[in-house]
C-alpha cells in the first residue's frame, strides 16, 4: 500500500462546479456533446470537437482501464500518475492510481474510481484503484 499524500483543494470555477459537486456525491461526471455525440474531458461548456454549446454532464460508471502510467519513486511519498480511459467513452483522464502495489500496475489493467479527500475540506478529487 502507498502512503497518503496531501492533496491541495481544487480551485473551482462555476463552469465546472457540477463536476466537483458530482465528486462530492460519489459520481464521476463527464461532459457529453449532443451535437456530435462525443464525450470530452476536462469539462467545458463548448464542445472541443465541434464547437456546439449543447453539452450535458453524464454520470460515468467509474470504471476504466490504464492507458499509460508512470511511477514517481523519487518523490517524498511515491505516487503513480496515469491516463485512465473511461469505460463507455473515448476519453482518458489524467489521474493517480492509489491503494495498490505500484509494481503490479500494467497498461490495460482494469481500475475503478475512488474519491480522495483534499486539504481544508475542499472537494474530493477522482483517483483510481485496481478493480
Ligand atoms: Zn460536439
Amino acid at each position: 500500500m502507498s502512503a497518503t499524500r496531501t492533496i491541495p483543494a481544487p480551485h473551482i470555477e462555476e463552469e465546472t462546479r457540477p463536476f466537483w459537486d458530482g465528486l462530492k456525491e460519489g459520481a464521476l461526471r463527464v461532459k457529453f456533446c449532443n451535437s456530435c455525440n462525443s464525450f470530452h474531458h476536462y469539462p467545458r461548456s463548448i464542445c472541443p470537437h465541434c464547437g456546439s454549446d449543447d453539452t450535458v454532464y453524464k454520470d460515468s460508471n467509474g470504471r476504466g482501464h490504464i492507458y499509460s502510467f508512470s511511477v514517481f519513486r523519487a518523490a517524498p511519498i511515491p505516487y503513480a500518475i496515469a491516463y485512465v480511459t473511461l469505460e463507455g467513452t473515448d476519453i482518458s483522464l489524467m489521474t493517480n492510481i492509489v491503494n495498490c502495489d505500484f509494481d503490479t500496475l500494467a497498461v490495460g489493467q482494469a481500475v475503478k474510481v475512488c474519491f480522495v479527500e483534499t486539504e481544508d475540506g475542499g472537494a474530493p478529487v477522482a483517483m483510481f484503484e485496481p478493480a
